[in-house]
């Protein structure tokens, strides 16, 4: 037998004693640990029931009553196709038995949820936890203490989360020095090691640990660590840091590395860092934090994990159309950590090995290297989650390993996050628990080596579309992908991309007639609203004289423009696409420059316009290959579009690249031809996308350029007698003029204007009294304040129900004290100035006005980098009355105003009551309360459960009704069709009674 016939030998050897203990060690019928595998087991069976109950779960901890838990219980599982026993039905059904639903089913929901929190969670208070932890070393076993609460939404929460590990630190290590020494956990090769050890979550320490900014992230991060690492190493305790999903993975190796170089830490032994072999890089990631640990010269621990966070690592990478950073096959993350562990091993010089995993096969592999090279058990750890595997745990022992349990400690509510992970893996089909402990697999297979069985994996969730038409081409429509800023390149080529623009400031932008640059002396100035003395670009002024031969020249290209097939139209939309997808950082930093839109909104903007003009490239070949045909025999009848004629675009600035496209692509790819005016404050971003369609092979005169005064010459232009369209989007108040100037017919105008009019909003977002708050907290801050509230999509109302209003204020106070506020071009930033200082000057004086209408619950400090440009602090009004002004009235600024709600039926009806229809959003988990907003909530764009700006071209066209707009949906399939005529043309084929052969016969359906 050769070498490693021997070693395959000793794993499978290994790995059956430790099934043959932890078969002896399994939890019997008195046990609340059979129970939850019997539960997890019949959830097996039905998916459908295994959502809808994780969903409960997830929503259960903040439930008032219950009743609430009763009424939620039933929404979530008496639905159609959910299988549970029809008693259970009958017993959940509102209406009958109420009495028994809510004491019974109530009582049961929450003793069943809490005992399952309990199987996951160590304790929700210190004498707990103690208890717990006593408990564990009695039976041989070490801890890691790991206070629940990532992903923070304010500093104050940071603060807190901070302070447990500080308090817990002062009353664990007085209380350890008395504990029993267990030689097996409590000293290694190397001597002793604290018996008190730490789990700690960045994102926990920070609301901005982002990597689009690593030095800010890595600074304020680094200054709530540091004190905690002092406390630990003063007091003898260990600090490990946990490692969360792929967008924080370079961010925290980076900020260890620094920190744990500095001369008070670097020498020392007690801390731990995380690598994970689900992910493609984690072999290089081992190699380069070894080589690291040779240069700090001080042992450390690396315990290797597979991943925690493989379904929403795929589902982002699916989701953006990109390839995961995981391995996609299970077996390749079993030989990756098999791999690593023994390198890992190899290396014990440099680092004290810890594996934690719950395969029994994974745990072989590292206990049989060990053996091989010779390495002692108590100088390598096996870990385990508390509540998982306890069997495995008890084997592991039993075999003489240091086993340390890994014990989330604290709320159920910061937990749920936690707790839904375990749920998850705990049913997971491809997970090593379930196949071996719950399906009881077969022993040797599941030891099998993972690089020679490769068992086949499920496959990877598609982009699904809720098909509603399987004939409907857009369905493959792709969406292209913002920017990952977590990856350096990008932030280098983003900041490269702003000192490119910065050396190109002031240049003159001529208009552009009839393909030809014109170039007066009338010229205006666009100023960078961060720091207005920046002046971005000098524009030349369009004259009336100058619309008036644009207009001349649009309409002379139309007779050629309107011919050419849709395919060559297409074609040139769809090179303008590429020009903008390789010119994307340029523009987004030109936007971050003129318009003050931060690093991410300005990226955004680019990708969606990008995708409109693809978008309409597909939809204008989709249109004209497929005319509706309704042929009986005798006579053809067929309905069909052709364009309109001349488009005046007038766009905002709030959207300078993305709406500007959209409706410039949508009327090229209809045959119109466009005379473009946008908005004064982003005619440099509109100069340089004339300059992609030009260079994209659009004929001469089909898209000429006239910046200028919205007064003079925006006016002129829509009533100009040449015009057949106008596609605007702004204000309220300026819609409402367009669509008076456009309804006149002057003389010698021989058609009525088509008028596409996107307005404004007074945008709600209701959160429910069983929403998740700090879930809603973050998308309220994002939907209100990003880009300084100045999206027409921009939530400026908040309607809180009367259960949860205290709490929500709260949480958005000291959310909103910490929104990073800042110049555009700082990375980090999410409100950034407003446009002008007329904007400013008018959003002031709405501060003014909400605090006669309301109380400041909030106005955040506005840093000293904001002196200069126009900016305005994120604000928040509460106690408004729904008809307040500020309630009502659009302000495009970093302002919000709360409401309160007595039930969910006032709620609508406050979210309702305004003149406006554009975006809306609900935190809810009550599905009834879902299924009503769906129906009652009256918006263009409801978001549920998400933030409400954002929208991407096809998944969500964007429009609203009511005052917000004339209920056109941009990025929808039926856009194009408001920039064309429809037409029905009808032949008789019957000639003298004979009904012609091919037209009775043919299929019409599939004309091209
Ligand atoms: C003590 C302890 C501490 C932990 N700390 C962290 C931490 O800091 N960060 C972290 O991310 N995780 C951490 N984990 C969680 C750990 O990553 C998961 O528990 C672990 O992934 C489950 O792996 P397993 O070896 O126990 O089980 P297995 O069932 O063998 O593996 C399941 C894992 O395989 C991977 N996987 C599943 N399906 C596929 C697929 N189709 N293709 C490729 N890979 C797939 C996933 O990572 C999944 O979790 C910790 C776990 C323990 C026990």
């Amino acid at each position: 037998m050769n070498q490693s016939e021997q070693f395959h030998q000793r794993i499978v050897a290994l790995g059956r004693e430790i099934f043959e203990l932890a078969d002896a060690a399994r939890p019997h019928v008195w046990q609340s640990a059979w129970w939850l595998e019997q539960t997890t087991r019949a959830m097996d069976h039905d998916p459908r029931l295994r959502s809808r109950a994780f969903q409960f779960v997830d929503c259960l901890p903040a439930l008032r009553d219950r009743a609430e838990i009763a009424r939620h219980l039933g929404e979530y599982l008496d639905v159609p196709g959910v299988g549970i026993p029809k008693i259970a039905r009958a017993v959940l059904r509102p209406g009958r038995l109420r009495r028994l639903r809510e004491e019974f089913v109530g009582r049961a929901a929450l003793m069943g949820a809490t005992q399952m929190a309990g199987r996951f969670i160590t304790g929700f208070d210190v004498p707990s936890v103690i208890r717990t932890i006593e408990r564990l070393r009695a039976q041989g076993m070490a801890f890691t203490l790991d206070v629940l609460g990532e992903s923070t939404t304010s500093d104050a929460q940071a603060e807190r989360y901070a302070r447990v590990y500080h308090d817990l630190i002062d009353r664990l290590t007085p209380l350890a020095a008395r504990w029993p020494t267990i030689p097996m956990i409590d000293r290694d090769s190397h001597g002793p090691m604290p018996r008190v050890n730490f789990s700690i979550k960045l994102t926990g320490l920070d609301p901005h640990f982002d990597a689009i900014d690593p030095e800010r992230a890595i600074r304020r991060v680094g200054d709530r660590l540091r004190p905690l690492l002092q406390h630990a190493r003063q007091a003898g305790a260990f600090v490990n840091i946990d490692m969360e999903s792929s967008k924080h993975h370079d961010l925290t190796l980076e900020l260890l590395k620094r920190v744990l170089m500095e001369d008070e830490f670097r020498d020392w032994p007690d801390v731990g860092i995380v690598l994970q072999a689900y992910l493609k890089e984690g072999e290089r990631d081992l190699d380069d934090m070894l080589e690291w640990a040779a240069q700090r010269g001080t042992r450390f621990e690396i315990r290797l994990v597979k991943g925690a966070y493989w379904d929403a690592e795929t589902a982002a990478a699916v989701r953006n159309y990109k390839e995961p950073p995981v391995w996609t096959s299970k077996w390749q993350s079993d030989a990756c950590y098999e791999r690593m562990a023994r390198r890992m091993l190899e290396r014990c010089d440099l680092i004290r090995p810890a594996f934690a995993s719950h395969n029994v096969r994974s745990l072989a592999v590292a206990c049989a290297t060990a053996e091989e090279l010779g390495i002692a058990p108590r100088d390598y750890e096996v870990q385990q989650l508390f509540g998982m595997g306890d069997p495995l745990k008890t084997a592991m022992v039993r075999l003489g390993r240091c086993v340390r349990v890994y014990c989330p400690y604290g709320d159920l509510m910061p937990g749920m996050g936690y707790l839904i992970r375990r749920l998850l893996e705990n049913t997971s089909n491809e997970g090593f628990l379930k196949q071996s402990f719950g399906d009881r697999g077969s022993h040797d297979r599941l030891l099998a080596d993972p690089a020679v069985a490769k068992p086949p994996s499920a496959a990877l969730p598609s982009r699904r579309y809720r098909n509603t038409d399987p004939e409907e081409p857009m369905l493959r429509f792709i969406n292209a992908s913002n920017t990952n800023f977590a990856v350096a390149a990008n932030r280098q080529k983003m900041a490269g991309a702003i000192q490119y623009v910065r050396g190109d400031l002031g240049r003159t932008y001529p208009l552009v007639i009839n393909g030809q640059s014109v170039s007066t002396e009338e010229r205006f100035e666009s100023h960078n609203p961060s720091r207005p003395s920046e002046v971005v670009g000098k524009v030349v002024s369009a004259s009336t004289a100058d619309v008036d031969r644009a207009a001349a020249s649009a309409r002379k290209a139309f007779a050629r423009w309107r011919s050419t097939s849709a395919r060559e139209r297409a074609d040139i939309l769809r090179k303008a696409a590429d020009r903008l997808e390789m010119r994307r950082f340029e523009l987004a930093a030109t936007m971050i420059l003129e318009v003050g839109k931060p690093w991410r909104e300005a990226d955004a903007d680019v990708t969606e316009a990008i995708d409109h003009c693809r978008y309409y490239a597909e939809q204008i070949e989709r249109i004209e290959s497929r005319p509706r045909l309704r042929n009986i025999p005798g006579e053809d009848n067929m309905l069909t579009y052709s364009p309109k004629g001349v488009c005046a675009v007038i766009s905002p600035w709030a959207f300078p690249l993305a709406i500007l496209t959209g409706m410039t692509s949508a009327a090229l790819a209809a045959g119109d031809t466009v005379v473009m005016k946008p908005a004064r404050q982003a005619s440099v971003v509109a100069a340089k996308l004339v300059e992609v369609f030009e260079h994209a092979g659009l004929p001469s005169g089909v898209l000429n350029f006239v910046p200028g005064s919205g007064e003079t010459i925006g006016r002129h232009l829509i009533e100009h007698g040449e015009v057949n369209i106008v596609a605007f989007t702004g204000s309220q108040e300026v819609g409402a003029i367009v669509i008076r100037a456009g309804a006149v017919v002057r003389p010698g105008q021989s058609f009525i204007k088509k008028m596409i009019v996107e307005m404004g909003g007074k945008n709600a977002i209701l959160v429910d009294d069983d929403a998740d708050l700090d879930g809603a907290v973050q998308a309220v801050i994002e939907s209100a304040f990003a880009y300084a509230g100045q999206k027409c999509s921009s939530c400026s109302r908040l309607i809180v129900l009367d259960g949860v209003y205290d709490a929500m204020c709260t949480r958005l106070r000291e959310a909103t004290e910490s929104v990073a506020i800042g110049p555009a071009d700082e990375p980090a930033t999410l409100v950034g100035p407003v446009i002008d200082e007329d904007a400013r000057s008018r959003v002031r004086r709405y501060v003014e006005l909400g605090r006669r209408e309301g109380r400041v619950l909030v106005e955040a400090k506005l840093p000293t980098d904001c002196a200069e440009g126009y900016f305005v602090a994120p604000t928040v009004f509460v106690d408004v009355a729904p008809g307040a002004r500020i309630a009502q009235e659009e302000v495009f600024g970093p302002l919000l105003a709360v409401i309160r709600a007595a039930d969910f039926d006032q709620a609508l009806e406050i979210a309702n009551g305004t003149r406006y229809a554009l975006t809306g959003g609900l935190f809810s988990r009550s599905p009834a309360n879902i299924d009503r907003a769906r129906r009652e909530f009256a918006v263009g764009n409801l978001y549920i459960n998400r933030r409400i700006t954002g929208s991407q071209v096809d998944a969500q066209p964007f429009g609203g009704f009511k005052l917000s707009g004339t209920g056109v949906k941009a990025g929808s399939p039926d856009y194009l069709l408001h920039f064309m005529d429809a037409r029905c043309i009808t032949e008789n084929t019957l000639r003298s009674g004979f009904v012609p052969d091919d037209v009775r016969n043919e299929d019409h359906t599939e004309v091209s």
